[in-house]
């Protein structure tokens, strides 16, 4: 039966582009923290969809949701009004502590509209000269995928060959509050960072750097946009990751977690003074705030207001790392460094053990699924509906490949 999931995975390597190099496992059926695959084997998820699934695979409240507005209306554009659109927006809102929700479907689609709004309301407010508009990023950031987006990467691998780049961004080091402060000028519309850099290898900025951001950016008159698409909505133990350090962003930037898993769901959220720009015709998408998303969104944000999740993410996280501490500390480790916050870990593994890419097939052979991010990084973001035991279970099979 090997030769099964080999068919399986050769097919789909000859009909599909390969822009991804996936682990070899092909899942049929998923629940709670467990994937099982067309062979009857079990998988403990430790990655979630890179935090999508933050409430696990098949959540009951998710998918009855779902079924119920699949039953009941699915998409009507924004042509027409639809009975879920004003709730989800008003709710989510209120989760963010802001005013207007701008709702779109994937990560890279509501990080697109934060630029444009962050130029448009450059233009429009601050008073910045036409097309001069700038926006400051960070090295090692992931934004997405687009033309735009890979334009401000700094990842060679992400920006080869898809030149000519979007002008206007300026890059400086993430955690660097100095060249930050350098880099703003009066054409400066936004900053534009992770809280936490998560593809980068869940980088935790040194602590009172996102409040120097902020300092900085309302100083200045510019706006400071959280992209919260992976660090949001309950994976480090708050609903922002922001929060950590007192921080207040102009806008969120959401996505991932925000559709439970199940559909797509993005969303820019901000005040009214900045959302305010856009009139009709200027943005939009077809699937944007659809009544299916919007159902769905809408339970996610009821799960999140009782904290709830949130509370797990800190006690286990505070387990998960302390758990890391314990295993890089422990003579012969592989383990050289272990970074993160609540329920969600980089960890570095000694080069001389394997790169991430073996470590993580070593770790499917043990029936755990994580996934690596450059180098000998490994990256730990179980469920957030994980039990302790099973989370220990994982833990323990991490210990195995590279204790
Ligand atoms: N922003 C951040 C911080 C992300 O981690 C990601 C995805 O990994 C994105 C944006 C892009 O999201 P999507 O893949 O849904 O376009």
């Amino acid at each position: 039966t090997e030769n099964l999931t080999a068919e399986v995975i050769a097919s789909a390597d000859a009909h599909s582009a390969h822009n991804y190099h996936p682990l070899p496992v092909v899942v049929a059926t998923a629940e709670g923290a467990w994937m099982t695959d067309i062979e009857g084997r079990r998988y403990l998820d430790m990655l979630a969809g890179y935090s999508a699934l933050n409430f696990g695979h098949g959540n009951r409240r998710l998918i009855d949701a779902a079924k119920a507005q699949l039953e009941r209306v699915t998409l009507t554009s924004r042509a027409f009004h639809h009975d879920r659109f004003a709730e989800f927006c008003a709710r989510l809102a209120e989760l963010c502590g802001m005013e207007m929700v701008l709702p779109m479907n994937t990560g890279a689609e509501a990080v697109e509209t934060a630029v444009k709004t962050a130029r448009k309301w450059g233009y429009r407010v601050k008073g910045v000269p036409d097309n001069r508009a700038k926006i400051v990023v960070a090295g090692g950031n992931f934004h997405g995928r687009t033309t735009t987006i890979v334009s401000f990467s700094t990842d060679p691998e992400a920006r080869a060959d898809f030149g000519p780049y979007t002008p206007g961004f300026e890059i400086v080091p993430y955690g660097d509050a100095t060249a930050m402060r350098n880099a703003l000028t009066e054409n400066t519309v936004a900053v534009l960072i992770e809280p936490i850099q998560g593809e980068a290898g869940v980088l935790v900025p040194p602590s009172g750097y996102l409040a120097t951001v902020r300092e900085l950016t309302r100083e200045r008159n510019i706006l400071f946009i959280a992209d919260e698409i992976q660090s949001g909505l309950g994976r480090t133990g708050r609903t922002f990751a922001c929060e950590h350090e007192g921080v207040v962003p102009d806008m969120y930037v959401l996505g991932k977690a925000l559709g439970g898993g199940v559909v797509p769901v993005s969303a820019v959220v901000s005040s009214e003074a900045v959302l305010g720009v856009f009139g009709p015709g200027e943005h939009g998408s077809t699937f944007g705030g659809n009544p299916l998303a919007c159902a769905v969104a809408l339970e996610v944000i009821d799960m999140l207001r009782t904290g709830e999740y949130q509370q797990r993410a800190t006690e286990l996280g505070e387990h998960l790392h302390r758990e890391l501490a314990l295993l890089a500390g422990s003579p012969g480790s592989g383990v050289r460094e272990v970074r993160g916050r609540g329920l969600w870990a980089g960890v570095d593994i000694d080069p001389t053990r394997g790169t991430g890419r073996e470590i993580s097939e070593r770790l499917v052979d043990k029936g755990v699924l994580v996934k690596d991010t450059h180098g000998s990084t490994i990256r730990i973001a179980p469920p957030l509906v994980i039990s302790k035991e099973d989370l220990d279970w994982g833990l323990e099979r991490l210990r195995e490949v590279v204790g």
